[in-house]
């Protein structure tokens, strides 16, 4: 059976095709620059990396473009061998707390909520509304970011401003990278053979989520209203006090849209270290001996250990500690400098199994007190498999 799965921000389309026998990649692919000058798009098949600079003036043009070449190629003999496509949207308000099918009402909801998401949820239902009008007859399926986190508990969710503001505009925390928390739960619940475990779900990649987690209900996660707060991110300031932003707007003679800017595009590690945001190339540096990457990187590894603390705290106590996405799943040196702060929990990992990345694997030694895995997201693979889920229960 195979199953698109479909992502989107601002003018850029990433779908994977599964297998979903197998849970394997069939091919994969973005499409870059939609309805811009010197738009292309890129597919990756049998190894090999096709890209094509062509006119992608809409998702028309997009799902067309997309559906000739998976027939070209011969991954496809037609679009019936298409049997579902799944959308990530990556946000779903209040009102959606599981991934429904497709149909005009949610689609439009999902547009009526881009001013909660702007660059996402725009673009996400312009896509749906294409493949909609292309493949009227496929099962689709829209799969949400913000579900997971649904079951968070009022006391959690509410900011303590006045209630208007939630009753009125629904100002609430509703948290992001829920498919991924929802994964490596999932698989942590594999791992352990139960379901009933205290977790705390790391995603630390470009941007970052920490989830407190119980018997397989998020209790807290770390992003708010919008992704821009929690943990310090690569270009994301993460929490900081709301009054620095009237204040810079004088100082400096910026507008609210342009601070806001600087708080999702100039802030965070880059922000710091007036380097970069990628950690890796950070990483780099501080070898060098730059100290204000060094400082950046020190304030990261402070930002994640504070939030696993918090939640250490809320949940009384955690069994697993998951890291996972590109920082998660990679960098040896963020885990083991993160995990030394969780030393008074009883925090202990193995330097040799902390080698290990790109695979599930435990790096806590067995006189931890609490389990920590590294285990590699797959975000878009959740997406297939809630479509694949829905289908087969219809
Ligand atoms: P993601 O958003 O999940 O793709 O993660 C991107 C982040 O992961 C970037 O900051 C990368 O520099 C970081 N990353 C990927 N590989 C490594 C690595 N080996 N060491 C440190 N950071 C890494």
């Amino acid at each position: 059976m195979k199953i698109l799965s479909i992502s989107t921000r601002s003018d850029e389309l990433e779908f994977y095709l599964f297998e979903m026998d197998n849970s394997t990649i069939v091919t994969k692919g973005t499409f870059s620059r939609i309805s811009l000058e010197d738009s292309y798009y890129t597919i990756s098949f049998n190894s090999e990396k096709i890209t094509e600079h062509i006119i992608v003036k809409n998702y028309d043009d997009v799902v067309n473009i997309l559906l000739d070449k998976l027939n070209v190629l011969n991954i496809i003999s037609s679009s019936f061998d298409i049997k579902g496509i799944g959308f990530r949207v990556v946000h779903g308000g209040s009102k959606y707390t599981e991934s429904v099918f497709i149909n005009d009402k949610v689609i439009q909801d999902v547009n009526d909520l881009s001013e909660f998401a702007p660059l996402y949820n725009d673009s996400i239902s312009m896509a749906m509304r294409s493949f909609k009008k292309i493949l009227p007859d496929t099962p689709m399926v829209a799969v949400f970011d913000t579900a997971f986190n649904q079951t968070i508990a009022e006391e959690n969710y509410l900011y303590p401003v006045p209630l208007d503001w939630y009753e009125k505009y629904g100002i609430r925390k509703y948290g992001f990278y829920g498919t991924s928390h929802k994964y490596v739960t999932q698989k942590v619940s594999e791992l352990l053979d139960r379901d009933n475990f205290k977790l705390i779900s790391c995603h630390l990649g470009n941007g970052g989520s920490v989830s407190a987690i119980e018997n397989m209900k998020v209790v807290d996660t770390s992003m708010g209203f919008t992704p821009l707060s929690g943990i310090m991110m690569g270009t994301r300031s993460g929490d900081i006090d709301p009054s620095i932003i009237p204040y810079i707007m004088k100082k400096e003679g910026l507008n609210v849209g342009e601070v806001l800017d600087e708080l999702n595009n100039n802030s965070g590690v880059y922000g710091l270290s007036q380097y970069s945001g990628d950690m890796r190339e950070i990483l780099e540096e501080c070898d060098k001996g730059n100290v204000k990457t060094i400082m950046a990187k020190n304030k990261f590894v402070r930002s994640v250990a504070d939030y696993i603390g918090k939640y250490y705290v809320l949940l009384g106590g955690v069994d697993v500690i998951v890291f996972t996405a590109g920082i998660g799943e990679n960098s040896v040196q963020i885990r083991r400098e993160i995990c030394e702060k969780l030393a008074c929990f009883g925090v202990k990992i193995d330097l040799d199994l902390n080698n290990n990345c790109g695979e599930i694997v435990k790096i806590s030694t067995n006189k931890s007190k609490v389990q920590v895995y590294v285990i590699p997201t797959e975000e878009e693979l959740m997406v297939a498999l809630d479509t694949e889920k829905l289908i087969k229960n219809r």
